[in-house]
């Protein structure tokens, strides 16, 4: 079994920049993706909030900086990770495709978004199907979207959309919401926001984007078209978390804590990025956990002598 001292579940932006600071530090690094490098980031058409790139496409970043991970000597497997064990002086991972050791193991496996079930939501992802109002609300500017959700996320991302569009329809299948009573009375209180409640995106049309969504009426079985440039899902996300051991402790929802290290509860195991229990999910915020947890977890296997 070959062995490396820290193995990196993900390729996004927080196991990639890991990978790197982990190379620097003289450690011998893999990192296991299961699709894409650059993760999430590569679904961003175009990335406005990156300090120093006032405008760069998602897919240049991940390029990028998947180049500089490898130059800076970071292995890389294209695999599933499919479990991590803790075993003598270390971990044993599993993947699709073989099974390694390592000293550290670090999760930068990053969340799924759900999505809606109807037709056109996954075909219409990155062309007018979002899942986040802070990267894609400037892209919307002077149109009509749609907000879907009843929870706390839907009202508050609704209410920021409505600093770039002329109006937000936050469209939910119930007919009261989830979210803070504070959130639902600034929501009602926006005279930029209509809700159409009890009710349910149906499908979702355009051409190259997304052009108008087909809203039914639940009480009354009526199906209505509406006009919009952009559809915002907040329907829940979560972490991809299922490979790892039992006793990581997570907090609700099964977001992973961590130290201050970014140590998870089981030594040697960090976590970066989106999957951690975490207040900002961006891709700086993702960048700079990965750059903590290269570095702590050189400095961890020095401590133990793995
Ligand atoms: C549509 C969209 C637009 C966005 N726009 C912006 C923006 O403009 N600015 C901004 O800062 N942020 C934006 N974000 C958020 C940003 O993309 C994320 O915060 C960031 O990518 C998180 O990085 P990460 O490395 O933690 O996770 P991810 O980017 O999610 O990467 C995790 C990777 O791990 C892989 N993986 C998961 N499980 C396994 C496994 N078991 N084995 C192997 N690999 C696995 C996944 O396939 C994925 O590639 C956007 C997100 C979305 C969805």
């Amino acid at each position: 079994m070959t062995s490396y001292d820290l193995i990196i579940v993900g390729g996004g932006p927080a196991g990639l920049t890991a990978s790197i600071y982990a190379s620097r530090a003289g450690l011998k690094v893999l990192v296991a993706e299961n699709t894409l490098y650059g993760g999430q980031m590569r679904l961003t058409e175009t990335v406005q909030n990156y300090p120093g790139f006032p405008e760069v496409t998602g897919a240049e970043l991940s390029e990028a900086l998947h180049r500089q991970a490898g130059r800076q000597g970071a292995q890389f497997i294209s695999a599933t990770v499919k479990l991590v064990s803790p075993s003598e002086g270390g971990f044993t991972v599993e993947t699709s495709e073989a099974a390694y050791r390592a000293g550290t193991v670090a999760a930068a496996s990053g969340t799924f978004h759900k999505n809606l079930a109807c037709r056109g939501a996954d075909e219409f992802i990155g062309r007018g199907v979002s899942f986040c109002a802070l990267c894609d609300g400037g892209f919307v500017r002077d149109e009509v979207v749609a907000a879907v959700g009843g929870g706390n996320s839907a009202l508050e991302e609704a209410d920021y959309l409505t600093r770039y569009a002329t109006k937000v329809y936050v469209v939910h299948r119930r007919d009261e919401f989830r979210a803070d009573k504070a959130l639902q009375d600034r929501a009602r209180a926006n005279p930029k926001i209509e809700f159409l409640l009890s009710s349910e995106i149906e499908a979702i049309e355009g051409g190259d984007i997304v052009e108008r969504i087909l809203v039914k009426d639940k009480k009354t079985g009526q199906v209505e078209p509406y006009s919009v440039g952009g559809v915002f899902m907040f329907v829940g996300n979560s972490p991809n978390a299922e490979y790892l051991p039992p006793g990581v402790e997570t907090a609700e929802g099964g977001w992973i804590k961590t130290d201050a290290r970014l140590m998870t509860s089981v030594p040697g195991l960090f976590a970066a990025g989106d999957v951690r229990d975490t207040d900002l999910r961006q891709i700086v915020t993702a960048a700079a956990d990965g750059a903590r947890v290269g570095v702590n977890a050189a400095k961890f296997l020095e401590e133990e002598g793995r």
